[in-house]
């Protein structure tokens, strides 16, 4: 078993055999990944030594002390925090080989091929076509919509049916999409902050070879929820040091600014400090969890809890600053690479986290996932579950 002594050994050496300082950004990394040091609990070969996962962190703060590079996990969080973990489940020992290690690095970005127009919190019903040729490769047409990253990306994770014969959760199947076929085209969607992070995607005749496909066919809701639990962890179980998210701001605009202060204001900064702090522990307590296995519902509770506080603390730090919380005033379209609430002002982390409660699943949708899978209540009625989807009313 490799403990932390092992892994502060082998980090030590690759540290000498590729020091930091003199070695290109791209080439320390798949160093690293090739040394195991990637992410430790992944198997060998693959960018991990099978360690507990727990052990990461010993990796991270030796190459932190160091000065080496990271991957830049935000920019590329739709392949580490979704994409990897459903190939490392789903995908054959050519597709993790293939695809693990440029994602990983950096070097292709992923994005997620999932919503549709009229498939977003009833994600099953989706009618993005997949067909099989003869030659037992598939031919796509379709659109998927609020696709982060769509612009940036070299490879997608698609779902797609593949039977509307059989009811909707049983006729999907999932694969991997070339982001640069001709049938791919991407056009910018702006948000309310102005920028457009995500778009709209037409799929016209893309194709797609078997090999890229990842589970059975037909079988691809269930290689989904691999996707989604992890990545509603993504998103509502980041690390954090302490005042590390929306709460750092407010916090330090607090202790900077008394002439800003009220008893009011004073008692609402109190609870929500509070509160995030309650919601970093319980997010530690979650990667523990994590450990032993893969997410269950639990991240759908983190991940509502992280929404409701991103938003309620912004909506304060915008009180808190008067009239100069509402000076943003750039709605020029721009295209970011990542999503970035700390480098920002007021004004925008007031309106990125709008967003929270939609993305990676709606509040009200992860409330119904808690009652029926964490605490047992019973379930929505469903009375489209037994009938094809091409007899549902679109
Ligand atoms: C910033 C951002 C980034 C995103 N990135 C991606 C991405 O990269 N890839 C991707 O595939 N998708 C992405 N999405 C899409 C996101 O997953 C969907 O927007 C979300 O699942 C909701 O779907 P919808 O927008 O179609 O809303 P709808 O499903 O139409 O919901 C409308 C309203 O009805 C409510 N509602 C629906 N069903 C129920 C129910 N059963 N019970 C109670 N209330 C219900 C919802 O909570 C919501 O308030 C992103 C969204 C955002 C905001």
């Amino acid at each position: 078993m490799t403990d932390a002594a092992e892994l502060r050994r082998r980090t030590q050496e690759l540290l000498a055999a590729h020091p930091p300082a003199d070695t290109g950004r791209a080439d320390f990394l798949r160093a690293r990944f090739d040394a195991g040091l990637a992410w430790v609990h992944f198997p060998e070969g693959l960018g991990g030594l099978g360690a507990p996962r727990s052990l990461q962190a010993v990796v991270d703060a030796e190459l932190q002390t160091a000065g080496a590079p990271d991957n830049d996990p935000r920019r590329i969080g739709i392949g580490l925090g979704m994409a990897a973990p459903t190939i490392l489940q789903y995908g054959t020992e050519e597709q993790k080989r293939r695809f693990l290690r440029p994602l990983w690095t950096g070097e292709e970005v992923w994005c997620q091929l999932f919503s549709e127009p009229g498939a977003g919190s009833d994600l099953a019903a989706l009618g993005t076509r997949a067909v099989r040729e003869d030659s037992g490769d598939w031919v796509v047409d379709g659109q998927k919509v609020w696709t982060s990253s769509a612009h940036l990306a070299r490879w997608a994770i698609l779902i797609a049916r593949t039977d509307p014969e059989v009811p909707k959760h049983r006729g999907i199947t999932y694969f991997v999409c070339d982001m640069t076929d001709p049938g791919v085209e991407v056009r910018p969607l702006r948000q309310i902050t102005g920028e457009a992070e995500f778009n709209e995607v037409f799929l016209t005749g893309v194709r797609i070879p078997d090999a890229h496909r990842l589970g059975e066919v037909g079988d691809g809701w269930r290689v989904a929820q691999t996707t989604l639990n992890n990545e509603r962890v993504a998103i509502g179980g980041m690390r954090l040091p302490r005042e590390g998210g929306m709460i750092g701001p407010v916090s330090k605009t607090w202790r900077e600014r008394p002439g800003l202060r009220t008893h009011d204001l004073h008692q609402r900064l109190l609870k929500l400090w509070v509160e995030a702090e309650v919601a970093r522990l319980a997010g530690e307590r979650l990667r523990q969890q994590l450990v032993a296995g893969q997410p269950g519902p639990e991240g759908a509770g983190m991940k509502l809890g992280f929404a409701r506080l991103n938003q309620e603390i912004s909506g304060l730090e915008v009180e808190l600053r008067g009239e100069e919380g509402l000076l943003y005033d750039d709605w020029t379209m721009r295209r970011p690479e990542l999503v970035d609430f700390t480098g920002r002002d007021a004004g925008y982390r007031y309106l990125r986290s709008k967003g929270n409660s939609i993305e990676g699943g709606t509040s009200e949708v992860l409330l119904n996932i808690v009652a029926e899978r964490v605490l047992g209540l019973p379930a929505e009625p469903r009375t489209d579950k037994d009938v094809a989807w091409k007899d549902l009313a679109r």
